[in-house]
């Protein structure tokens, strides 16, 4: 039997996986694509509210007992290496405000899969950094990509509604004095919110040592308010990037989803990530699991697979060795099947897309 998928909204029985299914081999979609990268989301929870990402009030959260806990992650990390992941990027919510963020990080930074020990990188507000990096290094992390839309204070406080602009540039600079590297530091393009700034945030990621990256603003937010028509779209951002520097293209993008330019033929570098104008889901190798044990193959997805039911089978310790090499043959299974249900593009611009139910938070960007 196959492993049964759950859609959104709905809470399916434990699902049915085979004990036997083959366990072997990359997590090759129908489409041709192999998967290494998955991102795990730590927590729905935030210290901001950005505006394109969650409401101000009355997010509905997840429950904090299906949040998973270390040995949860960890365990389907495992079985993720196992299977070719080569790269683990912490997301959110943001992930520093999980408590056992270190352990978390050490945990899987020593997990070894055919090709070695898979790169562990974050992507978070850099509000915590200044307190945690060094143990986030020795831990093992090895890159962060930190968000900022703005460098303009009063905007910032709109934007992300919390006055914390100080604490983002401190995250930063923690980042800027220590070996990681590339830096990289992520803005939403808006328009008539922080589209007169795009060349200012290349500067300031220059002056920083670091590569801005520019994101399309995708239909996300919690609050469903999307708009097609106030979309900054990449043809716009670089037209603006365009009347400040020659931009040349720098070849060899491979799965990434940023298409990156040289600013005057220098050593800096600025990226679109054009999911809306320019899709890159031909050349896509992501998975997501969300804080709540779900496996999703694409932000956009309306299907989850539930971890759940399998992680929490027993209590953890109560099976026989068997019992917990099923558990690990299921999850593989059900990793296995996530994979190969995963659509050839994410149709965010036929007229029939339906918004995922999950804000950007809950899923993990
Ligand atoms: N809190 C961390 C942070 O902000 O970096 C990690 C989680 S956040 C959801 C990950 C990334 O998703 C951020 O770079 C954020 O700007 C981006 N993001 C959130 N909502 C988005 C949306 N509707 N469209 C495009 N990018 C979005
Ligand atoms: Fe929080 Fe990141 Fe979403 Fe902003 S984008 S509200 S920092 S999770």
């Amino acid at each position: 039997m196959s492993a049964v998928p759950v859609t959104i909204g709905t809470r399916m029985p434990p699902p049915a996986v085979s004990a036997d299914a083959p366990a072997s081999g990359a997590l090759l979609d129908t489409h041709g694509r192999v998967h290494r990268d998955l991102r795990i989301s730590l927590t729905d929870r935030c210290s901001l509210r950005c505006t394109y990402c969650m409401p101000e009030q009355g997010n509905e959260w997840l429950a904090k007992t299906s949040i998973l806990t270390l040995d949860e992650i960890e365990r389907v990390a495992r079985i993720a290496a196992a299977a070719g992941v080569t790269t683990f990027r912490l997301t959110g919510g943001e992930p520093l405000l999980r408590t056992d963020i270190v352990e978390i990080v050490r945990r899987l930074a020593r997990i070894e899969g055919p090709e070695g020990h898979p790169e562990i990188a974050m992507t978070t507000n850099g509000i915590r950094l200044p307190e945690v990096l060094p143990d986030l290094i020795d831990a093992g992390l090895s890159r962060v990509n930190i968000s900022l839309d703005t460098v303009q204070r009063e905007r910032f406080r709109e934007l992300t509604r919390r006055d914390r602009l100080d604490d983002v540039l401190a995250g930063i600079a923690a980042v800027q004095a220590s070996p990681l590297r590339p830096l990289k530091i992520n803005a939403v393009a808006m328009r008539g919110v922080n589209d007169d700034e795009l060349v200012d945030l290349v500067e300031f990621a220059v002056a920083h040592d670091a590569q801005m990256r520019f994101i399309e603003q995708m239909p996300l937010d919690a609050g469903h308010t999307w708009d097609r028509a106030s979309m900054v779209t990449r043809d716009e951002i670089l037209t603006a990037l365009g009347e400040r520097w020659s931009l040349a293209p720098v070849p060899g993008r491979g799965g990434a989803p940023a298409e990156r330019w040289m600013l005057d033929g220098g050593e800096h570098t600025v990226g679109v990530i054009a999911s809306v104008t320019a899709p890159f889901c031909g050349d896509c190798d992501r998975l997501r699991l969300t804080a709540d044990g779900q496996l999703r193959n694409c932000l956009f997805s309306t299907t989850e697979y539930d971890l759940l039911p399998i992680l929490r089978a027993d209590a953890p310790g109560s099976l026989s060795e068997r019992g917990e090499t099923k558990r690990d043959t299921d999850l593989d299974a059900m990793l296995r099947s996530c994979v190969r249900g995963k659509l050839p593009g994410h149709a965010i611009n036929d007229p029939s897309f339906l918004q995922p139910a999950r804000g950007m938070n809950a899923i993990g960007g």
